[in-house]
């Protein structure tokens, strides 16, 4: 757990300080200051310190609204410890709607970064030395990639215990186990010891009403678990640690017609699209290689050969059964069930 003093960006925060700090990452063409915005919270009483991320990849907004409503309601009433919120961190993406840096670098592929190496590298180095070296846990908030969606999920190394911990305790019903991809955020923070989860729901260049609640409650929930705010944690209807995930692929260029939406359950051989010739003919079903729930898909229904359709995370039948009672008995105003309704709602989802 970390002592003393607080610093960031130059700026310190004392016990029982909230401060906006501007945090210098770069430099714009004109030789301008580049600067992402902070707020840094800190309790009378020592605790853990946390921070909570947004929009590293600059066009996946919903983590961006979420930290702005959380920071919104003003009832953050920290009892201990510390917060460092960054809502736009990619802010070059963030102003242009893209994903990545002026420089076509993936910033979440360019962690731990270097003091002397490419615009990506340097930023991240920052972020580092900034950000994760003053915290002992961390959440990054993220969406699906262009043109798809993502069912709620948290997504976190479930071999190391402090990780583990967090993202059980954030309430997502899916929980997907994994390091994260080679230079990515929350991997290189995990490594240097701030053991760090992900949280992918939705699409971009959105803000999300069923989103922003899950991740609200999700934040609200880490914390709690650290004893850093007073309440109680909400639950999600069932909670599953998922190892292994597949997309679908399409075989042929076509029209899909969907006929499952992100949240879904599946069966083993359940058709989950059917693929059509631009001219209405039947090309061929696209089914579900085992049991399983979309974790996400995408929301463009015209495909090449290869082309992503649809993202299963794998359960054995007997979880399948189980998880599908314990979500029927679940209330229908539970925030799982609305992000279910809700994601869908520009998809076309077909019977078959
Ligand atoms: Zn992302």
């Amino acid at each position: 757990m970390s002592r003393g003093p607080l610093k960031i960006g130059g700026v310190s925060v004392r016990p029982g300080q909230s401060k906006d700090v501007k945090l210098e990452i770069s430099e714009t063409y004109t030789g301008d200051k580049t600067r992402i915005p902070l707020q840094v919270v800190r309790a009378n009483k020592d605790g853990p310190r946390v921070f909570v991320t947004a929009a590293i990849h600059g066009d996946e907004i919903n983590g961006t609204g979420i930290i702005h409503d959380f920071l919104f309601e003003q009832s953050l009433k920290l009892t201990a410890g510390a917060v460092i919120f960054a809502p736009v961190v990619n802010v070059f993406g963030f102003e242009s709607h893209e994903r990545y840096l002026p420089d076509r670098r993936d910033l979440n592929r360019s962690f731990p970064g270097s003091p002397t190496g490419s615009l990506a590298s340097r930023i991240a180095n920052k972020l580092m030395t900034e950000i994760v070296d003053n915290c002992d846990y961390g959440i990054d908030l993220h969406t699906a990639a262009f043109q798809r969606t993502n069912y709620p999920n948290v997504r976190a190394d479930l071999s190391n215990p402090q990780a583990k911990r967090i993202a059980l305790a954030f309430g997502c019903a899916l929980v997907v186990d994994g390091k994260g991809p080679l230079g990515s955020f929350r991997r290189e923070a995990t490594k240097r010891g701030c053991p760090t989860i992900i949280l992918e729901a939705g699409e971009p260049w959105k803000m999300e009403p069923s989103v922003q609640t899950i991740g609200l409650n999700g934040i609200r929930n880490v914390l709690t678990e650290l004893d850093m705010i007073e309440g109680l944690k909400t639950k999600p209807p069932f909670q599953a640690s998922i190892r292994k995930t597949q997309w679908l692929r399409a075989k042929v260029g076509g029209i899909l017609k969907f006929h499952v939406s992100p949240g879904d359950f599946v069966a083993q051989g359940q058709p989950v699209a059917t693929n059509y010739t631009i001219l209405g003919k039947e090309q061929n079903s696209i089914a579900s290689p085992s049991p399983g729930i979309v974790l996400g898909m995408t929301t463009m229904p015209a495909v090449k050969p290869g082309e992503p359709i649809c993202h299963i995370a794998t359960l054995t039948k007997t979880q399948l059964a189980r998880y599908k009672r314990l979500l029927e008995r679940a209330a229908s105003e539970d925030p799982h069930q609305i992000a279910q309704r809700d994601l869908a709602t520009n998809i076309d989802v077909s019977a078959i």
